[in-house]
């Protein structure tokens, strides 16, 4: 047997400081993981529980490539995220696996087409075309767990332009990145390979060909790139 076409080569992140390559399985991601940001979309941080959805693997740009201006929306939003890269998996992980399944973090953008998805939850329709889309995931080069300190006062920011539109502290995620990946372990069965987006603090906001983001967790990362 032989495939019909050349298989796509996988979608990999460079691991920070090094030439070795972070091969990615899948992309999943948290949805409303910091109040001030589930406050701003109108919803209730405490009733709310976490919501899950995913990205293509192909999804991601490396940092310092540029990102096309997607196509279908008129409202591209930056959201800023704390990545978390799994290098062993499984399904029911408890508390005390779910650290030993980290390689390590990046800083990343969950870019989210707003427009569509106002539209998809009006009608209670899937997030997929808002969210999944070609281009949509950002991500810094990764940097190993064993060379992070501790992040319990890290910094999430992004900057449009130079000037500071998300600005908070990874201590503010309402679900910490243990119990996320326990949780996602309950539905799928995890993979080394996957990526995980924690979610966006405040201050998610338009952005327009032309526009320079830069991106930065204090202690992981930085990422930069123009969209064109
Ligand atoms: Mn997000």
């Amino acid at each position: 047997m032989s495939y019909i076409f050349p298989p796509k080569v996988i979608s990999a992140v460079p691991i920070k400081d090094s030439d070795k390559l972070y091969p990615v399985n899948r992309i999943y991601c948290v949805g409303q993981n910091y109040s001030d940001h589930v406050l701003e979309m109108g919803g209730n941080p405490k009733q709310n529980p976490p919501v899950f959805f995913s990205k293509p693997a192909n999804a991601i740009v490396i940092d310092n490539a540029e990102v096309n201006y997607p196509l279908a929306t008129e409202e591209l939003h930056h959201e800023v995220e704390l990545v978390v890269a799994l290098s062993e998996g499984g399904t029911n992980i408890s508390d005390e696996q779910a650290v030993n399944c980290i390689f390590g973090y990046a800083v990343g953008i969950d870019f989210t087409r707003r427009d569509l998805q106002v539209a998809a939850k009006k009608e209670g329709r899937p997030w997929d075309v808002a969210k999944g889309f070609d281009q949509s995931a950002p991500i810094s080069p990764i940097k190993p767990l064993s060379e992070i300190k501790d992040l319990g006062n890290a910094r999430i920011s992004l900057s449009l332009n130079g000037e500071v539109r998300q600005d908070s502290m990874l201590h503010s995620m309402i679900w910490s990145v243990k119990e996320i990946i326990v949780e996602l372990s309950r539905f799928y069965d995890l993979q080394p390979g996957d990526l995980v987006f924690t979610g966006t603090p405040s201050g998610v906001s338009a952005v327009v060909a032309g526009d320079h983001l830069v991106a930065e967790i204090s202690g992981v990362g930085r990422l930069e790139f123009d969209v064109v």
